[in-house]
């Protein structure tokens, strides 16, 4: 049928992505060992300079060959989802410290709370480690410095205000997280949600982080989107349920417990 010949290419597809994620750790496992093989040649001679810089070069390509199997594993074994009544401002203030230091010095971080935010229902976990990888991707967007926002907001679709296909109307609460760097072309948009799909060196991406953000709100009810324009900056949006059973937090909460509250 239609159906298993569309599900024969995915698979054709995962297992040519998969051999490019081989060869990217080969490259790395090639470092290694030419380093430790320069380090050797060293030793046996008695001479010491430069080794240090050949264990350097030996641990850099041994860690980042470790955070590939790791991202891969995360993503192989993909959680299940627990989802519960979350306050996003409040999950957002307690990882403020995890993403200044994620983002560096060169980059300022701005939180705009809203105020009167809904609770959402969704899986915290998932959700923190979704704000980690978008502080990552963006400070690899903004080598030269510049600003990362991450707004909240509550967002009412009704059926004739739903002008997201992809979301059922009802309301939701909106995480948008930008930033002012090189963009995306709209090639890079098109495909920057797919398993794999990266431009970054080898090593240093998996093009694993944006398809798993899109995994998570979709499975939590929601859904994920991209506005990039080239040379000004990207902005992600996550759309999360509403919890509908849950309290409201308090008015004014979130303002008070970040200084860069608008
Ligand atoms: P990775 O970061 O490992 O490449 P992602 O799935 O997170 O994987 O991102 C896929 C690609 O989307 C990136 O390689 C990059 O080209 C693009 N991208 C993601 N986030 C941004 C951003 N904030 N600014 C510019 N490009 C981005």
């Amino acid at each position: 049928t239609e159906e298993a010949l569309r599900q024969s290419q995915k698979m054709e597809a995962v297992g040519q992505l998969t051999g490019g994620i081989a060869h990217d750790f080969n490259n790395l496992l090639t470092g290694i060992v030419g380093s430790l093989d320069l380090l050797q040649t060293r030793l046996d001679q008695g001479r010491t300079e430069n080794v240090a810089r050949y264990i350097d070069a030996a641990m850099t390509s041994a860690n980042r060959a470790a955070a590939l199997t790791h991202r891969l594993l995360a993503f192989a074994r993909r959680q299940p989802l627990i989802p519960k009544g979350v306050d996003v401002n409040q999950l957002i203030v307690s990882l403020e410290d995890l993403l200044r230091r994620t983002i560096g010095e060169t980059i300022d971080l701005q939180i705009a709370a809203a105020a009167d935010l809904w609770w959402t229902l969704c899986d915290p976990n998932q959700l923190e480690s979704a704000l980690l990888n978008l502080a990552i991707n963006a400070r690899d967007a903004m080598p030269e410095g510049g600003t990362l926002t991450i707004a909240t907001s509550n967002v009412r679709l009704d059926s004739v205000t739903a002008d997201t296909p992809a979301l059922s109307p009802g309301d939701y609460i909106c995480v948008e997280v930008t930033d002012t760097g090189v963009g995306m072309s709209a090639e890079v948009a098109a495909r920057a949600f797919d398993p794999f799909f990266t431009t970054k060196p080898i090593g240093q991406g998996t093009g694993l982080g944006l398809s798993m953000i899109y995994g998570f709100a979709r499975q939590s009810n929601g859904h994920a989107t991209i506005d990039s324009r080239v040379g000004q900056g990207t902005s992600i949006r996550l759309y999360l349920p509403r919890h509908q059973g849950g309290v409201a937090a308090p008015l004014g909460s979130a303002a008070r417990t970040t200084e860069h509250a608008f």
